[in-house]
C-alpha cells in the first residue's frame, strides 16, 4: 500500500490533535522509510517480476526486519519510546500511543494489498491477502483510505480543506503512475523512488499544515 496509509495520518490528527501532520506522515510510513534504506544496504531484498501481481511488480521475498508482524510491533514499540523521549510539542500520553498505533497500521493495510510476501516472524510464516492482484479495487482502497482518513481530519474545523484535497489528489496521480506506469527500473530505483516519495510528502503536508500568516483571521 502507498498513500492510502496516510488516511490513518489524518484520522490520527483529528484523534491527537497535537501530533504534527508531517510526524505522523513519518508514522503510517515507518516500516518502509526504513525498508528503503534497508534494500540500498543489502540488508532486505526485492527483485523486480513483472506480473508478480496485477499491479505491483515488486518480489518482496525478504524483509524480516521492518515488514515482519513481530518487526512491525517492535518498531511500533519503538516509535512510543522515541515520541515520548523527544516530542516536544505534545503532551505525552495519549498521542503517543496514537503514533504507535499510527506505524502499526502499516503492516495491517500491508497484510490487505501485499501477496503473501509478510512474514509473521523472520523470514517465514507469510501471509498477505493479496489485493494487489484486483487493481481497481486495490487502487480504490488506496483512494478511499486517504480521502476519508481526510474526511474526519477536515472534521475538526480550521484546517486548509481546498490545498489538502488537491495535495490528495497529487498523492493519487502519483499512485495512479505507479500502479499504472512502467515498473521501476531496479530495485534500488524502486528503493530510492520510496524514500524520496515519502520525504516530499511530509516535507509537503508540514508546509500546508502551517498556519497561513497572510490570511485576514
Ligand atoms: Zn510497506
Amino acid at each position: 500500500m502507498f498513500v492510502g496509509h496516510y488516511g490513518v495520518s489524518f484520522a490520527a490528527k483529528r484523534v491527537a490533535p497535537t501530533i504534527p501532520l508531517w510526524a505522523l506522515f513519518v508514522a503510517v510510513q515507518l516500516l518502509d522509510v526504513f525498508w528503503a534504506p534497508f534494500i540500498l544496504l543489502g540488508i532486505e531484498k526485492v527483485r523486480i517480476v513483472p506480473g508478480i501481481t496485477a499491479s505491483n511488480p515488486l518480489d518482496l521475498y525478504y524483509m524480516p526486519y521492518t515488514h515482519s508482524l513481530l518487526a512491525a510491533l517492535l518498531w511500533s514499540a519503538a516509535a512510543l519510546l522515541v515520541y515520548r523521549l523527544f516530542a516536544r510539542w505534545s503532551p505525552v500520553g495519549k498521542a503517543a500511543f496514537v503514533v504507535a498505533l499510527a506505524v502499526f497500521s502499516h503492516w495491517i493495510l500491508d497484510f490487505l494489498v501485499h501477496r503473501p510476501d509478510l512474514p509473521l516472524y523472520d523470514n517465514t510464516a507469510k501471509v498477505g491477502l493479496g489485493l494487489w492482484n484486483f487493481p481497481a479495487v486495490a487502487f480504490a482502497l488506496e483512494a478511499g483510505l486517504l480521502f476519508s482518513g481526510m474526511w474526519l481530519y477536515f472534521g475538526r474545523g480550521g484546517v486548509p480543506r481546498l490545498r489538502m484535497v488537491v495535495f490528495g489528489l497529487v498523492m493519487l496521480a502519483i499512485q495512479a503512475y505507479v500502479f499504472f506506469g512502467p515498473p521501476p527500473a531496479s530495485d534500488k530505483a524502486a528503493a530510492w523512488t520510496a524514500l524520496v516519495a515519502y520525504a516530499v510528502f511530509a516535507a509537503v503536508v508540514a508546509r500546508l499544515e502551517r498556519p497561513n500568516r497572510a490570511s485576514p483571521a
